[in-house]
């Protein structure tokens, strides 16, 4: 057991999590001229990595842990950020103001001033009899893919249970691998809880067409065994058997709020931030997929709250929080966005199209180049694009400016979307402010 405090001054920052928002709160101190000692614990023990090539590039052996790192130990060194590695915190004793000392499994004590959480998620468990056998896989963390490459190089036939963005890349590059695929999910369609009807439909046709089987509306009730320990496939609560030698369930992710629960802080679906990023105690901050915010953009009808699970979500989450912490607090407000890789489909989204009222499909999907524009009356909210990043530009910029392209005009592939944008005529403007610190 190590007794010794890590971080000896009062204005001392610990982070806990080490991946794309406590490497981002970290850097972003330092960007904003933090002079005092900062040090990001993180319970895994890679170097901080990007998580969105783990279901692509690493799936399909193009590329490896090492070469997913967020920066290189020099830059942290340079930056004078102590990066603590495999250590997992599971308490914290608060002392006066916002400082304390946060205690490891290890009983490693650490001390600080301030304390940001960046705990993450981590991958929902599907409890159902079975979960145990060998070859059922979920897909979190860098140990979850070098796994699932290892048992994808023998497995036939893939099960993958969820039809999200992970278990959709995952069908992808094990389809990439030449293995038979099979999709199986609860909702009536693909990507059901982050894009709109008309690319929901898009994704099923273009996985059909490139050979993966998908069955909507099914609810897997156990998971059978060989007879050696090892899956050989699904029940359905209709009856029918999806047989498979390999099931990955990629049903969401679950905030980490353990943490924050045993600090007491507010946690409803995650740990509870406003939008500078102050958790309920009113000095320590929290960001990435961990949290809850307000919503960055205007969401027609109002929303209190909104968690995201996205690359560009959990930076300017960081980029807020550490704001708060160097003493120049601002809202985060920026429009949210995010993309999806599968086969050589890139799907690229922005805004919240949740609250729409209509919508305009602009081109073809049959080209698999297209867009979806969302409206709420005659207000641009949101659009998803496939193919197109030019169009995806000029779409968040519109939103970024407060600009809106007019419903009835959106459909004309013959005007590039940018000539298309005009001044929205009112609230719109709101949802475009972007942070302070972007
Ligand atoms: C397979 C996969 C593919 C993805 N693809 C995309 C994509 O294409 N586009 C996109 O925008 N987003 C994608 N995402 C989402 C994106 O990676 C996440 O939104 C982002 O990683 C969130 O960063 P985070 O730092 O908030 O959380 P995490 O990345 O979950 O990191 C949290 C870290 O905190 C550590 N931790 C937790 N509790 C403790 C503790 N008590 N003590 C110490 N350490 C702790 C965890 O071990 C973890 O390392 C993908 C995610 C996955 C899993």
């Amino acid at each position: 057991m190590n007794d010794t405090a890590v971080a000896p001054s009062s204005d001392s920052v610990l982070i806990v999590g080490a991946c794309q928002a406590g490497v981002q709160l970290a850097c972003s101190l330092r960007e904003y001229g933090y002079p005092h000692p900062i040090t990001v614990v993180g319970a895994e023990p890679h170097a901080p990595y990007q998580r969105p090539p783990l279901s692509k590039a690493l799936l399909h052996g193009e590329t490896t842990v090492d070469s997913l790192a967020l920066r290189s130990a020099e830059y942290y060194a340079e930056q004078g950020i102590d990066l603590i590695l495999g250590e997992r915190i599971t308490d914290v004793e608060r002392g006066d103001g916002g400082g304390g000392t946060a205690v490891a499994e290890s009983g490693r004590r650490f001390t600080f001033g301030r304390l940001a959480l960046t705990t993450g998620a981590r991958a929902r468990r599907l409890p159902v009899e079975g979960a145990g056998l060998r070859g059922v896989h979920y897909l979190r963390t860098a140990d979850d893919a070098l796994e699932l490459r290892g048992s994808l190089a023998r497995a036939e036939d893939v099960l993958v249970i969820g039809g999200g963005f992970i278990g959709l890349e995952v069908a992808a590059s094990a389809r990439k691998l030449g293995r038979g695929v099979t999709v199986a999910l609860a909702d009536d369609r693909l990507l059901g809880r982050a894009v709109g009807a008309p690319t929901s439909e898009f994704f099923l046709q273009a996985h059909t067409r490139r050979g993966v089987r998908t069955h909507l509306s099914v609810q897997p009730v156990r998971f059978l065994d060989d007879g050696s320990g090892q899956v050989r496939g699904a029940e359905l609560a209709d009856g029918r058997v999806l047989t498979a030698d390999l099931v990955v369930v990629g049903i969401g992710a679950a905030p980490r709020t353990e943490l924050a629960e045993r600090m007491g802080l507010h946690v409803d679906n995650g740990i509870v931030v406003d939008a500078a990023g102050l958790t309920s105690d009113g000095t320590t901050v929290a960001a990435g997929d961990c949290v809850a915010c307000p919503p960055p953009v205007d969401v027609p009808g109002g929303l209190e709250r909104i968690r995201f699970e996205s690359v560009n979500t959990a930076v300017e989450q960081a980029r807020t929080a550490a704001a708060t912490l160097a003493g120049r607090p601002a809202a985060y407000r920026a429009v949210p966005w995010f993309w999806s890789d599968q086969f050589d489909l890139k799907l690229q989204v922005a805004g919240l199209s949740g609250g729409h009222d209509h919508y305009v499909v602009r081109g073809d999907p049959d080209s698999e180049k297209f867009g979806v524009l969302y409206y709420h009356g005659s207000r641009l909210i949101a659009g998803d694009f496939v193919n197109r990043p030019g169009e995806f530009l000029a779409l968040r910029a519109a939103l970024a400016g407060g600009r809106t392209v007019p419903p009835e005009v959106a459909g004309d592939t013959t005007v590039p979307l940018k000539k298309l944008t005009v001044e929205a005529a009112a609230p719109a403007a709101a949802a475009g402010a972007v942070h302070a610190g972007s």
